[in-house]
């Protein structure tokens, strides 16, 4: 056993204990992203010379810089290297910043890839936190959990407008790279998945079960990742699951799917379905970039995405969505997932696939529209996109029904949904 003591060189408590909790009202001296400012994070490898192991940098203003109560956009960009760094570890070591920040008393994040959220309270800033010590930390942590893997490991950490914005259009290249790895492999030629239990510190009954054609709900972890984590790590929160016996190939259950999710949900969910809203969805914790909903009136379902704050047509804001089918429960009529499980031909192929959906945010539509538009190919509909509804035309159902109607939403002449 290889023993490994790091200090972990931050001026509040550092520890799992303080994962869960919140900063919140008054107590925020500093937010970045969540919606308010926009925040990227992304590791990426580099020549091993162009890497200086600790060096940490802050580029813009310092949390010494603003007033309590300000907001900042924020990039925080990793720079890996060593021999035995590969590109497919990026996503694994980008992933662990949710919880290592989280780890920081007084420090909250929340999301990942370009719409991460943190917040850094008063009495964390009192007792001296900055934007370095999150480069400090990273650095630390890395190295300890993930040494193995490389060498050096330095921390960019940008604050400025422009530089966030160049930071967060190359990460989300690169994010569209690894999302398109999994490509062309189906969930049934692929006799193994895998599981992802990094969420149970704040959703204990939680399990994600991410297969070749489900990628994680928070959109971070593709089959590919958790096999690469396995590969890093083979007693860590990614396990190989064995799909065991087909239970129900509409609606996505497998065997030893059940029984794995029954054991490292402690006895709290015995089965789940991989593609369906309606029987047994999902569980979900609190990361996922889009959650569906069913719309009765319209015979459909829609989906909203984190970023998008107003009211939609199933009557709840994307806030009071996440509270409710969050917590590692089984929600019929929702269920969470990752914007690029939307373009992905078993995302609820129970229901009909993406006929069923009619009204997701103009700027998701705008986000996904090039890879919606090939599987729309497929199906034969083209013109999907344009007969979904969204909040230019409606946030009710009544609003977007007479859409629907009108645009001969393929929604409307399939079997009913309830
Ligand atoms: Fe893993 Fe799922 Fe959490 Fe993503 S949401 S980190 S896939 S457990
Ligand atoms: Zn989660």
């Amino acid at each position: 056993v290889k023993v490994v003591v790091t200090q972990v060189p931050v001026p509040v408590a550092y520890g799992p204990a303080f994962e869960g909790e919140r900063v919140r009202g008054e107590g925020v001296y500093l937010e970045c992203g969540g919606g308010r400012t926009s925040m990227v994070e992304w590791v990426t490898s580099k020549p091993i010379d162009e890497v200086i192991d600790g060096f940490v940098e802050v580029i813009g203003p310092e949390i010494t810089d603003v007033p309590a109560g300000s907001r900042l956009p924020l990039a925080i960009v990793i720079e890996v290297a060593g021999r035995q760094m590969q590109e497919d570890y990026e996503p694994i070591l980008e992933r662990q910043i949710h919880h290592l920040i989280n780890y920081a008393q007084g420090v909250m994040h929340l999301g990942q890839r370009d719409i991460a959220w943190l917040r850094v309270s008063k009495a964390a800033v009192e007792k001296g936190f900055r934007l370095a010590h999150i480069g400090k930390l990273l650095h630390a942590k890395l190295h300890q959990d993930f040494g193995r893997i490389f060498d050096k490991v330095q921390v960019k950490i940008y604050t400025n407008k422009d530089d966030v914005s160049a930071v967060a259009a190359k990460a989300r290249e690169i994010y569209a790279a690894r999302d398109a790895r999994i490509e062309g492999m189906t969930d049934e030629t692929t006799d193994t998945f895998y599981s992802c239990l990094l969420c149970q510190s704040f959703a204990p009954s939680h399990v994600c079960v991410i297969s070749p054609e489900r990628t994680g709900l928070c959109g971070s972890y593709n089959w590919m990742d958790c096999k690469a984590s396995f590969d890093i790590a083979p007693t860590g929160p990614n396990q190989p699951v064995p799909k065991g016996q087909t239970i129900d190939a509409r609606l996505g259950q497998w065997k030893g799917v059940n029984e794995y999710v029954f054991k490292a949900s402690r006895g709290k969910i015995d089965h789940y379905n991989f593609y369906s809203i309606i029987s047994d969805p999902m569980t979900a914790c609190g990361c996922m970039e889009c959650i569906s909903s069913i719309l009765p009136m319209c015979n459909g379902v829609m989906t909203v995405n984190r970023e998008f704050n107003d009211m939609t047509p199933c009557g709840m804001k994307f806030t009071t969505l996440a509270g409710t089918i969050g917590g590692g429960v089984t929600t019929p009529g929702f269920v969470g997932h990752s914007k690029y499980n939307i373009t992905q031909r078993k995302y609820l192929a129970a229901e009909g696939g993406i006929k069923r959906l009619v009204w997701m945010p103009r700027s998701l539509k705008e986000e996904i529209a090039e890879l919606f538009n090939e599987r729309a190919e497929e199906i034969g509909i083209p013109d999907l996109l344009d007969r979904i509804a969204d909040e230019t035309v409606g946030t009710t159902e009544e609003e977007i029904l007479p859409f629907l109607t009108a645009k001969n939403h393929p929604a409307l002449s399939l079997e009913p949904l309830i």
